[in-house]
């Protein structure tokens, strides 16, 4: 095994890894048909049948609902729209609290806050990065109206304990299942653990339609009111003959028709872009089992996940930086970041509580509760982001065994050169070597 590449070796592979496309000829087909019908959209929203959308959102919604074993499935144009309609579905306002994981995308917190409601940040589970049991039954007060779960790297976890929290504290669960499409818990599909949940459809998720979202459920009452805030509820709760209509005023969160017939092409792909996936992570990850100071991702029992991204763990005892650590990955070829998100309590917006005008809803009159943003509060997410954790965009489709055997040779390259690192390091000649490293974002 030659000299690292970091320190002006060969590198294991100069081909970039190729990036997931999932569109094809059905999709192509599809969006020409729905081109030369004329109709891009159908929705109107008034109280007719056009309140449900067009022919395509609904033959998707349809086949989704049948997909995941749900009742309902409402299409949105993003996963982020569609957390906010069901976070307003269920009813949550000021005053309330809904507790979250601050290791996330920022939009699952920011759906709660855009209802007025205060989000409370409690802390991970270090193996699995979903939210902690313990560290939510900590942070329930007499305020929590919800949990939202987030499935993160496509993993849905230690959902029995949180169940038995919701039911015990009388809790709705609202499941974020943005990156996990087709991963399952015991048998059930993600996005249909909790009360109601979502499904991202954006081009960096499992299967997409470029822009999109499905929310996930089988309440009539919650699709109901998810529908209208999709789609002006308050110019339709009239002609619908709604009594409580609280929270189902609405904006413009519809699906196109064209989005809606890729995305129901995507669905047919699903399971077979989710068992890639599948295969080539337990591949990589039985390869790199054997290997010294990492450790491979943890999938409970009877649990599937998609491998959003591939999430690795450094041990402390590696003796070199985790940046110099990626930074030795990247030049060998291999597309790997560090941390994943900064725990979103730490974003400006929560430090300085600049929400809404007036420090709402933190000084919301409603509001009783006294919620701690202080760094520290989720120390496992904090150190995952600070030095554990290392993430890689693979085990996607095109991607190969091939591409997986290179991944595991530079990791053992590496931890095989540790010494030269850390000699190079406590010289600072890494910096020199790689003048234009700069941490990857994995924020999508
Ligand atoms: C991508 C993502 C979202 C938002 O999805 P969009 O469809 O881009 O709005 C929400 N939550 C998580 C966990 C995500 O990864």
């Amino acid at each position: 095994m030659g000299k690292l590449a970091l320190l002006g070796g060969a590198p294991v592979r100069t081909r970039a890894f190729p990036s997931q496309n999932t569109i094809g000829a059905k999709e192509k087909a599809a969006v020409i048909e729905v081109l030369e019908s004329g109709v891009l959209s159908k929705f109107l929203g008034e109280p007719d049948q056009d309140f449900y959308g067009g022919p395509q959102v609904q033959r998707t919604e349809q086949a989704y609902a049948e997909y995941f074993g749900a009742k309902f499935a409402v299409t949105t144009n993003s996963a982020t729209t569609a957390l906010h309609a069901a976070v307003a579905a269920c009813g949550l306002g000021p005053g309330d609290e809904v507790i979250v994981s601050p290791f996330t995308m920022t939009a699952s917190a920011t759906a709660i806050l855009m209802q007025n409601v205060v989000p409370v940040f409690a802390d991970i589970h270090p193996q699995t990065f979903c939210l902690d049991p313990e560290a939510v039954r900590r942070a329930i007060t007499s305020r929590t109206r919800a949990i939202m779960m987030v499935d993160l790297f496509g993993q849905p976890a230690h959902w029995d304990e949180i169940r038995a929290l919701a039911k015990s504290h009388n809790l709705k669960i609202i499941e974020d299942a943005a990156q996990a499409a087709n991963a399952r818990y015991y048998g059930r599909l993600a996005g249909t653990l909790g009360d109601i949940g979502v499904i991202s459809l954006n081009y960096h998720k499992i299967i997409h339609c470029g822009e999109g979202g499905v929310i996930l459920t089988s309440n009539p009452e919650l699709a109901e009111r998810a529908q209208l805030v999709r789609n002006h509820g308050e110019a339709v709760v009239e002609g619908l003959g709604l009594s409580d209509i609280t929270n189902t005023f609405g904006s413009n969160y519809r699906m196109t028709e064209i989005d809606a017939a890729i995305a129901r092409c995507q669905l047919d792909r699903l399971p077979g872009l989710f068992e890639h996936r599948e295969r080539l992570a337990a591949y990589l990850s039985q390869r790199l089992r054997g290997l010294a100071y990492i450790t491979v991702p943890h999938v409970e029992s009877n649990v599937t996940s998609t491998y959003y991204l591939y999430a690795v763990k450094l041990c402390p005892e590696l003796g070199v930086s985790r940046r110099t650590f990626v930074r030795a990955l990247n030049a060998e070829g291999i597309p790997f970041g560090e941390g994943y998100v900064r725990p979103l309590y730490l974003q400006p917006m929560y430090q300085q509580r600049a929400a809404y005008n007036r420090g709402c809803p933190w000084t919301c009159g409603h509001y009783q509760g006294s919620v701690s943003y202080a760094p520290g509060i989720c120390p496992v997410a904090e150190r995952m982001y600070d030095c554990d954790l290392i993430v890689g965009m693979v085990c996607h489709p095109p991607q190969t065994e091939a591409d997986m055997d290179d991944i595991v040779r530079a990791f053992d390259k590496i931890l095989s050169h540790l010494q030269a690192l850390r000699s190079g390091e406590a010289e600072g000649a890494h910096e020199a070597a790689d003048p234009d490293y700069r941490s990857r974002s994995w924020r999508r």
